[in-house]
């Protein structure tokens, strides 16, 4: 990690108001600051979950406190095992660590129906039958109550029945049991909500213990309290919320009584980022998994070459605050380029090859040039790169016939460097039956030896990056896009799919790559000269059958504008 890293999050609201928690005489005077991540396991982590992981884990950090890592696992319907781990292995990925704290929100069901008894016990919830139908029926409106005739039926009958809903005697739909505030409020959340419903669904981890399961608003609050949480940062959905939270909290004999903050969601243009969008693009094939390089899953930014450092990095520039506001692709791409210019070695790759002759260098002959690593990490050592007459250079660096200022390779045309190695002239090229370019000639230069003319004339031509066709390695390279056309296909009411990008992926086949990288493994990755940042692919790349994933250009989209 770079010593960026390791510096503490910058102060924002959230910490003023911690600020004031923990001061002399604040809610908090001489508590330990304690947060803690809550994701629901139904889908992999994505980078909006990395902004709330980076505000938990990070805003504990800089108190010098702690945060648990708690799979919010209440709903029975949803939840895989498979994405416990994956969560599990994102978050360390990302550079965070929840030492022994480990929850499931699941452990805490006998706790929370011993807390709705207590409430139904001082009379603060009721078991109620209204039909679906029924409560939309009598919810009210702005200027109208909600209504329930059970709300002030009997403690007694309301703890039998609440009794009887555990014990499994009502099918699903047939009673609730709602906490007892206020039918009339302006906020609906507090009109009486339903905190625990009829479920006979077996549950991943308590299986079928329990057919009556906690409302969110009803469950979180609990959790929290149960595991000496101060801080409950949550993103801002849940504002309206909060009165709830704090009604459970402040009925109920807990603990401990956290606060909930809220802080405004992450949002990404030429994206979608809510779960059931991306499983959709997963389970319709529209991309090749949750770990497909184009997702903005945790998992696919990690195997398209993002770094921990980048995503934190990016993170920390977006800033905490609660304006909502979309952050565009780009600078997620120039964080991470940013990073990768300070780290990835450099190296030679040619994507799409033709061959380049040297006819005046000896057949059969070759030499090696060293050449660094990275031009301003010389700690980071050089490597070896052999040169001969048969090489491999892009298509698109010869023209036959060059257009306006065209500084690379024509008969006749300017000197360029070939980089590190000679400077070459162009002398013409072959061309198969049909036409077409298949060789292109060019002579060397004997007197510029790594790449500067003895006579130090100057070079007008481009500096060209090449490979040694006798030692090249073939590789199979991928070149991503966006995802998305759409700036902003996650908009409500927008078909998302039909802003898929039909050109996102391009997958290059016989790529030549310098022979340095015939060893190279996931998770390297480099910066191939001219080209951008390509990073070794984690799942599909073998030795000999090697693939790179394009990770980001070379060209900053963000800093031009
Ligand atoms: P999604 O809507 O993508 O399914 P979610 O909020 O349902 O996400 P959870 O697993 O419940 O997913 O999220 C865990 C935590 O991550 C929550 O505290 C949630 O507020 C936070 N979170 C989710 N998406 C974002 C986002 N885009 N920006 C910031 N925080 C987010
Ligand atoms: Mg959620």
């Amino acid at each position: 990690m770079s010593e960026k890293d390791n510096s503490r999050m910058a102060q924002n609201f959230i910490h003023d108001l911690i600020d004031e928690d923990i001061a002399p005489g604040g809610r908090y005077e001489g508590k330990r600051v304690h947060t803690r991540f809550p994701p629901e396991p139904n889908g992999y982590l994505h980078i909006g979950h990395a902004k709330a992981i980076y505000v938990d884990f990070g805003t504990a950090q800089k108190y010098n406190g702690l945060c648990n890592l708690r799979m919010d696992d209440t709903n029975p319907t949803k939840e895989d095992v498979e994405f416990v781990d994956a969560i599990e292995e994102d978050i360390r990925w990302l550079g965070y660590d929840w030492e022994d704290r480990f929850y499931y929100a699941s452990d805490y069901f006998e706790q929370m129906y011993q807390y709705a008894e207590e409430l139904i016990r001082a009379g603060k919830a009721y078991v109620c039958q209204l039909s679906p139908e029924e409560f939309r029926q009598m919810r009210g409106d702005v200027n109208v109550p909600a209504r329930s005739p059970y709300r002030d039926r009997p403690v007694e009958e309301s703890l039998d029945l609440f009794r009887r809903m555990r014990a499994g005697e009502f099918p699903n739909g047939a009673m609730t049991l709602r906490a007892k505030i206020d039918l009339a409020s302006g906020n609906f959340n507090m009109r009486d909500p339903v905190i625990y419903r009829i479920n006979h669904m077996a549950h991943h981890r308590t299986g079928e213990a329990w057919c009556i399961y906690p409302m969110y608003d009803f469950a979180h609050p609990i959790e929290d309290a149960l595991e000496g949480i101060t801080h409950s940062l949550c993103t801002l959905e849940f504002e309206d919320h909060r009165p709830l939270y704090d009604w459970v909290i402040d009925n109920i004999s807990c603990p401990n009584k956290p606060r909930q903050i809220e802080f405004a969601r992450l949002g990404i243009d030429h994206t979608v980022m809510s779960k059931r969008k991306l499983r959709a693009l997963v389970e319709g094939g529209y991309v090749s998994g949750w770990d497909d390089p184009r997702m903005p899953t945790i998992c696919g930014l990690r195997r398209r070459g993002y770094t921990p450092a980048s995503i934190r990095n990016f993170s920390e520039a977006n800033g905490v605050s609660k304006a909502a506001s979309t952050v565009e692709y780009a600078f997620l791409e120039h964080c991470l380029r940013e990073d990768l210019d300070a780290t990835a070695a450099r190296a030679m790759a040619v994507l799409r090859p033709i061959p380049l002759t040297i006819t005046n260098y000896p057949e059969g002959q070759s030499e090696t040039f060293q050449i660094e690593n990275h031009p301003k990490k010389p700690e980071m050592g050089t490597r070896e790169v052999s040169f001969s007459r048969h090489l491999f250079i892009e298509a698109d660096d010869f023209m036959e016939e060059p257009i306006k200022k065209y500084k690379r390779l024509s008969p006749g045309g300017l000197e360029c460097r070939l980089k590190g190695a000679y400077i070459i002239r162009c002398t013409g090229c072959v061309k198969d039956e049909a036409g077409n370019v298949v060789e292109v000639l060019a002579e060397y230069d004997p007197n510029s030896r790594g790449g500067d003319p003895a006579d130090g004339r100057k070079i007008k031509g481009a500096a060209l990056h090449w490979v040694d066709a006798v030692t090249a390695v073939e590789a199979r390279v991928r070149l991503y896009d966006n995802l998305f056309d759409d700036a902003a296909p996650d908009a409500a009411g927008k078909d998302f799919l039909a802003c898929l990008n039909p050109n996102s992926l391009e997958e290059l086949e016989g790529c030549k790559l310098e022979a340095s990288l015939a060893s190279a493994k996931a998770p390297a990755s480099f910066q191939f000269l001219r080209l951008g940042y390509f990073c070794v692919d984690s799942k599909d790349s073998k030795p000999g059958a090697l693939v790179f994933n394009r990770s980001v250009s070379l060209k900053d989209g963000f800093k031009k504008r």
